[in-house]
């Protein structure tokens, strides 16, 4: 279970890792990667391959359902955040 808190209050707690404002992002040429190694190895490529070298690149995103703000992991596993406020 992990918990971040938002700039404007609202606490999103994570339980299932399915929550709504969970995603995360990767770099683009880390999917290119691991589609050209899926089409290469076909089926020698498994589901461990795929996250073995996706988790080393993705970082946590949070998107706050009070407020719409956006909040960023600095870098994979940092665990530290930075928040992205929509501009009007
Ligand atoms: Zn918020």
């Amino acid at each position: 279970m992990s918990k971040l808190a938002c700039k404007c209050g609202h606490v999103m707690v994570a339980r299932t890792m399915e929550e709504d404002f969970l995603y995360e992002i990767i770099p683009q040429k880390v999917i290119i990667q691991l589609l050209n190694e899926w089409d290469e190895k076909d089926t020698a490529f498994t589901s461990d391959d795929f996250f073995d070298y996706y988790n080393q690149f993705r970082q946590d995103v949070y998107k706050c359902p009070s407020c719409g703000r956006v909040i960023i992991e600095n870098e994979p596993r940092a665990n530290k955040f930075s928040f992205y406020a929509k501009e009007l």
